[in-house]
């Protein structure tokens, strides 16, 4: 059967070492280690497949052993993917380092990531899903293109424009139906666009803002739909009839690393699932978000359709 949901994206494996604090130049010191699946799309693939949507993952990995754990996982987990293999490339790491105090300081290398082109898409996987989510921690071309097969087809669009990139061409922007970006994120493309005249925005000043003032800063982006997740405070909905502040859910948070990738993938699951209701799916995304912040890791934190649900019912 066709998927519902096609993300196309970066995998990374995240390896990620506890130190009481960080090594200084040229020192060396004893910490502990932990290693699982990461990247933006990966996360959010999984997020959407344990949701309960159909989900195929796109991405490029390298010739090696964390290209192995990567199909590992999704194995395990039942989660459809393609692996576009790039011999010479070294599958996307992640190394992290996380301090006692629960800073971290991260080095990313997109490795086979970088090198997903054009042709490695295949439209037909595209044009029969429901939705195609993209962001851009991959190849920002392939990430384009992908967005205008599924424009062409009819396809819903979302961009979780994450990281924001210096080579972000903001023309991507017209293939957009909903465009999901955080507070970093927001403030950058306000800035890039110059909305209402604005190239000196600052992040500090968005938690000031009525939902009102965010909704026409929204507006001036020139997409449908527009998203800005607001950690702890939920997420506010723009669209041209209107805005909606969605109120986050309560929880005990021990680890929000990978909450936007939670709320990324549970709210493309929810949309196809509520029937393209976007305010329930944005609800259905906070709800998935909270779950997985209430566990350490990343991609295994994603939370199943049955907690997902037994979660909603007790709200
Ligand atoms: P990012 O991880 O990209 O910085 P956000 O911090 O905006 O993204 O978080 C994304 C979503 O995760 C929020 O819209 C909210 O639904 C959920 N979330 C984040 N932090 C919390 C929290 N402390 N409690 C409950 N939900 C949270």
């Amino acid at each position: 059967m066709a998927p519902e949901v096609v993300v196309i994206g970066s995998y990374v494996q995240d390896l990620t070492w506890r130190c009481a604090e960080f090594p200084r130049a040229g020192e060396t010191i004893v910490g502990t280690f932990v290693t699982g699946p990461g990247g933006k799309g990966s996360n959010q693939a999984i997020a959407a497949g344990r949701a309960g949507a159909r989900t195929l993952f796109v991405g490029a990995v390298g010739r090696d052993a964390f290209a192995v754990e990567a199909r590992r996982f999704y194995e395990e987990n039942g989660i459809g993917a393609r692996w576009v293999e790039k011999p010479k490339q070294a599958t996307g790491t992640a190394g992290i380092l996380v301090s006692q105090s629960g800073q971290n300081e991260i080095v990313v290398a997109l490795g086979a990531n970088a090198f997903l082109s054009r042709k490695d898409l295949v439209p037909r996987e595209i044009e029969r899903a429901r939705i195609l989510v993209v962001q851009l921690e991959s190849n920002l071309a392939t990430a384009a293109a992908a967005l205008k097969i599924a424009r062409k087809a009819g396809v819903a669009t979302l961009l979780n424009p994450a990281p924001m990139r210096a080579e972000f061409d903001p023309a991507m922007l017209r293939s957009v139906d909903i465009l999901v970006p955080n507070e970093t994120e927001f403030t950058a493309l306000v800035n890039r666009l110059a909305v209402g005249g604005r190239t000196d925005f600052r992040e500090e000043e968005l938690a000031t803002l009525s939902p009102e003032t965010v909704h026409g800063l929204c507006r001036g982006l020139g997409v449908e739909t527009v998203i800005v997740t607001l950690g702890r405070r939920g997420c506010l909905v723009s669209r041209p009839s209107g805005c909606t502040a969605i109120p986050a859910f309560s929880v005990k948070a021990v680890d929000t690393t990978g909450a936007g990738d939670a709320f990324v993938g549970g709210f493309a699951a929810g949309w196809v699932r509520l029937g393209g209701d976007i305010e329930a799916a944005a609800r259905f995304g906070n709800a998935v978000a909270a779950l997985s912040v209430t566990r350490l890791g990343t991609a295994p934190s994603m939370p199943r359709a049955r907690e997902i649900a037994a979660f909603l019912k007790k709200r």
